[in-house]
């Protein structure tokens, strides 16, 4: 029920490309007409209000305390309670949102980050007033809490919030018990905290002469531009540098990596869990077969990637051996399209035209009622994501638009999160509507797969469908076999640990090195995966957020599927999504998406996305065979040689 202070997009770090077109960081606000600013005077017309409010929430949070050792002495006072810390929760996430997005706005103003930071220790202090709940409800234990339910009509919304905490009971410790692993809290950051700071900040990266003269330093930025350039050699010499730099510390990287499994074996063990594994999926409470069989699926799929490794070599016009570092270079160079904001919108509304008029409508409000802020400016946090943290207002999206394609996608994207925000917030009491991590791409996804095959079918010349099809490649290869890849590499490291074996930087290199050959068909020689390559999983931080990648896949993976139902005009299909879009966090994710018409328990999601990868194949290997149209353009953008 608590739910997370901000809604944020997951952000796949290291496989969408930042935009490197960053010359728009330099507008003036102020000089940004109004219309493509987000209105923030719809959650407080001044910051002297979010004061005045905030001061009245803080006066309030002691009244928690009032419930404590009470909860089960009657179903009343068990809903008083829930009641009480749901409408905190709910004020204090609306707080939230103002203060950080006026701190996104202009990353360099004191005053905003101060007010965020107001918050963060606000959140800290109500997450310690409500402490006692869960604890609380175990011990009331699971007959009670039905009888309960059955008694307190009020306490309906909170059913599956009730069941859940009883559900979790068997991994539930005492008192003391618990109390001690809330005190290694602190130390459980810490492979990850100190990782994060060689690799951000330390980090001796090296620096290379690029064909050009030009010299580059080749860090985490650096290593996302230079692997994406046209000449090859300087692609080769920037992957190679950059890779070989991170092996040269490899026993530092395997160390850190191995205290933080150690760490998810301390918590499995001490809260009786079987393996790693399942101690990280029982939160969300996602059958573990379904990590496995994406991983089974996705290697039983490797034959449609290598066609994609192989077309993709020819489109390059690469004679000899196509290798690892030729994989992020632009498959289709001389097309760039732009779209003015206006433009964006007509092709994202036309988009969505099979979810029906209801979900039009509001994306429409979206964009007239300015709950868009549209334009990078100077000192605007970069990136995007949409926010619908504000229950009763509306959700919010922060994007930095330069007029590429992507940015277009970009837009469809983030409104996906914004449309199930905004339909499980007036569709949901509080208590649910906050939808779980493991469906939040969906939406998104979603929207990105309406919005290619509406493209595709308005623009007709080969270079820009060439190029249309190949982005929806690349973010395929991106999501679901590179996040797959990485998924089996993060379970065999684990399973080495659990099975008492060394976890050191060159055991994972070995590991890793295996992997990636396996999945880019080194030993068949579709791309050659050089051994410098062994060191790149120590250049992925998600390795420390446990089993948390193989989701993108799976997002991807519904999506598709979802997309593909409701796109052949299933009105059934399109009726049980947008219930789906409805029903923010009312059970487990697995069931929303069965209900949504999904069943990630079986093949069918994987197997509809490769059918649908196989067409995009067909297509592109025919429009390759095929004698050059006359470029023939509609109003769909400007292309620019
Ligand atoms: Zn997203």
């Amino acid at each position: 029920m608590l739910r997370r202070q901000v809604r944020a997009a997951l952000t796949v770090a290291g496989v969408v490309g930042m935009s490197v077109l960053m010359t728009g960081q330099n507008r003036d606000r102020m000089a940004v007409a109004d219309r493509y600013k987000w209105n923030l005077a719809d959650i407080y017309p001044s910051d002297a209000a979010w004061r005045a409010e905030k001061e009245r929430v803080t006066a309030g949070l002691p009244t928690l305390r009032a419930f404590e050792g009470k909860l089960g002495s009657s179903p009343q006072a068990l809903a008083d309670a829930l009641e009480q810390a749901s409408r905190l929760d709910k004020e204090l996430s609306r707080l939230f949102v103002y203060a950080s997005m006026l701190a996104d706005q202009d990353t360099r103003a004191a005053g905003p980050q101060g007010m965020q930071q107001e918050m963060q220790q606000l959140y800290a202090n109500f997450g310690a007033q409500a402490s006692y709940i869960e604890p609380e409800v175990l011990r009331i234990g699971a007959a009670t809490v039905e009888t309960f339910l059955t008694a307190e009509p009020r306490l309906k919304i909170y059913t599956f919030y009730l069941r859940d905490i009883v559900r979790r009971a068997a991994h539930t410790l005492t008192d003391s018990e618990e109390r001690i692993l809330a005190d290694a809290g602190p130390l459980a950051g810490s492979a990850s905290n100190i990782y994060g700071i060689l690799s951000n900040a330390d980090f001796p990266y090296p620096t290379i002469t690029l064909s050009t003269g030009r010299r580059l330093k080749v860090d985490q930025s650096g290593y996302s531009e230079i692997r994406t350039v046209a000449n090859r050699e300087d692609r080769r010499k920037g992957m190679s540098a950059f890779f070989t730099a991170l092996g040269s510390f490899s026993r530092t990287f395997g160390t850190t990596m191995n205290s933080e499994v150690q760490k998810v074996s301390f918590f499995a063990k001490s809260r009786k869990y079987g393996s790693n594994l399942e101690v990280s999926l029982d939160g969300p409470h996602i059958p573990i077969g379904v990590y496995t069989r994406l991983i089974d699926g996705v290697n039983r799929s490797l034959p449609a990637f290598h066609r994609y490794l192989r077309l993709r070599k020819k489109m390059m016009g690469i004679t000899g051996d196509l290798h690892y570092y030729d994989l992020y270079a632009p498959l289709v160079s001389s097309v760039n399209l732009t779209y003015t904001p206006e433009e964006a919108e007509k092709h994202v509304l036309a988009a969505t035209g099979p979810l029906g008029e209801d979900y039009q409508s509001v994306v429409r409000r979206a964009f007239n009622e300015r709950w868009i802020d549209l334009y990078p400016s100077e000192g605007k946090r970069s990136g995007a994501y949409s926010n619908g943290g504000a229950y009763d207002v509306h959700p919010y999206m922060l994007l930095n638009y330069l007029g590429q394609y992507n940015d277009v996608s970009t837009l469809a994207h983030e409104l996906g999160h914004t449309m199930q925000s905004y339909y499980s917030n007036t569709t949901q009491p509080y208590a649910l509507s906050n939808y779980p991590i493991f469906v939040a791409e969906v939406a998104s996804t979603f929207n990105e797969a309406l919005l290619i095959e509406y493209m595709l079918g308005q623009i007709k010349d080969t270079p820009t469908r060439l190029s249309l099809l190949g982005n929806y490649l690349e973010g395929l290869k991106a999501t679901v076999f590179r996040q797959t890849q990485f998924a089996e590499f993060e379970l065999r490291m684990h399973e080495m640990a659990e099975k008492g074996q060394p976890i050191t930087g060159e055991a994972l290199a070995t590991l890793y090195l295996d992997i990636t050959k396996r999945y880019y068909g080194h030993d068949q020689k579709i791309c050659i995966v050089d051994d410098y390559v062994a060191h790149e999983w120590s250049y992925i931080p998600h390795f420390y957020r446990d089993f948390y990648v193989f989701q993108y896949a799976t997002s991807f993976t519904a999506a598709e599927a979802l997309a593909t139902k409701v796109l052949a005009g299933d009105q059934a299909a399109r009726q049980r999504y947008l219930a789906f879009l409805g029903a923010g966090g009312s059970q487990y994710a697995i069931d929303l998406l069965k209900d949504a018409g999904v069943d990630m328990t079986t093949d069918e999601p994987l197997d509809l996305t490769i059918a649908r990868m196989n067409r995009v194949m067909d297509e592109m290997e025919k429009l390759l065979a095929a004698p050059p149209a006359p470029a023939r353009r509609r109003a769909q953008g400007r292309a620019i040689p």
